[in-house]
């Protein structure tokens, strides 16, 4: 295989029409969650022979890829999801974005994919973000990254495909859920199931997200804002959110959270959470929490709250919960007192205002 393309090689080439500036700062006063777009994207290919090449920072626009591409047939896609920051000062900053490319190699294996080395995953990052600085908001929000890597050879027989393209995509976000700091609504889904033992739960890969969203539909239907899956096996343990970890505040000041078994996605912000409260001498047990226990302690109140976590939403209270039989509030149904100082200090970390024992964030 001849020489990889490193960071120091992208091609830079600038959007000649990029929208402009008075449309942008029109479109950042209703930022919603990924409806508009930046001018840029960070491209690279791979294929067997060549292994990472042409890098390059362009326009944003659509690929043109063959009916036969093996992501339209077999699903070979994998993605990330990460945040960039401006800070008080002006800087921008990215948090833990290493985690994210070690995630993004971990779901490349799962998939038979190609890993990507982590300094050229960030450096696509670092890349695109420099040409996009103007798209990263004031304020409350921020510029939404979306790496991803789908296959693109053309070839309809079932076997890891020989040519992908690496992309990242940004978008500048404001809150994502629509009530904002309001505990969200959450629906039990007891018929169907996310991820089974030995399947790609734990990998970020599209089909996990495919085969969601039919109980995350009947979630809205039922007018919460996000679904929680329980395991395949049993139908017993609560796993996960659709797109966030889960966390149980009990009332001996303790937490409890569903343990990572390859079944759930290890998630950046639920590993940054267990940090910052275990450094300040909280109990979190990882430990299986079954959907009986959840309304049991719910009702006889040792359960106080509970919080949702996620780099989207970052950390949003659960304030009720419903499933086929009924269903039961959490506390006062209002976010409660730990998950908002949970989150207080977790923003102020990823935003760059207060310090970073645990060096997480990444200046650009
Ligand atoms: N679980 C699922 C299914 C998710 O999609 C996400 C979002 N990436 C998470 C958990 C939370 O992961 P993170 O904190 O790394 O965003």
């Amino acid at each position: 295989m001849s020489a990889e393309v490193v960071p120091s090689e992208f091609t830079i080439k600038p959007n000649p029409n990029p929208m402009p500036e008075d449309e942008r700062l029109q479109a950042f006063q209703s930022l919603g969650f990924g409806t508009l777009f930046s001018d840029h994207m960070a491209v690279i290919h791979w294929n067997v022979v060549k292994g990472w090449h042409s890098a390059e920072v362009t326009a944003r626009g659509p690929f043109a890829i063959d009916p036969a591409a093996a992501v339209l047939h077999y699903a070979q896609e994998i993605f990330e999801g990460m945040k960039a920051y401006r800070t008080g000062e002006g800087k921008v900053v990215l948090f833990r974005p290493d985690e994210n490319a070690r995630r993004f190699n971990e779901s490349a294996k799962r998939m038979a994919m190609p890993e990507i080395p982590q300094e050229l995953f960030l450096g696509a990052i670092d890349h695109l973000v420099k040409a996009d600085a103007k798209w990263i908001p004031e304020g409350e929000g921020s510029l939404y990254l979306r790496p991803f890597m789908f296959a693109t050879e053309a070839f309809l027989g079932v076997r890891p495909a020989r040519d992908y393209i690496f992309c990242v995509i940004a978008s500048p976000v404001g809150p994502y859920f629509k009530g904002g700091a309001k505990a969200v609504k959450i629906w039990v889904s007891e018929n169907y199931t996310r991820a089974a033992p030995g399947g790609t739960g734990a990998a970020k890969c599209g089909g996990n997200y495919a085969a969601s969203l039919i109980a995350q539909q009947e979630a809205v239907e039922h007018g919460c804002d996000q679904v929680a899956f329980l395991d395949a096996a049993e139908h017993k343990w609560v796993e996960e959110l659709g797109g966030m970890n889960v966390f149980f505040v009990m009332d001996d000041g303790s937490l409890v959270t569903p343990p990572l078994g390859g079944t759930i996605l290890p998630g950046i912000t639920r590993n940054s959470l267990l940090s910052l409260l275990r450094d300040q001498g909280m109990t979190v047990n990882e430990r299986p929490y079954s959907f009986a226990e959840w309304q049991a302690d719910a009702k006889s109140g040792k359960l106080k709250e509970a919080f949702a976590c996620g780099t989207a939403a970052v950390v949003a209270g659960i304030g009720e919960v419903k499933f086929t039989q009924g269903n039961f509030q959490i506390g006062t149904g209002e976010t409660g007192p730990v998950t908002t100082k949970i989150r207080e200090q977790l923003v102020s970390i990823q935003r760059g205002k207060s310090n970073d024992p645990h060096g997480w964030v990444r200046t650009i």
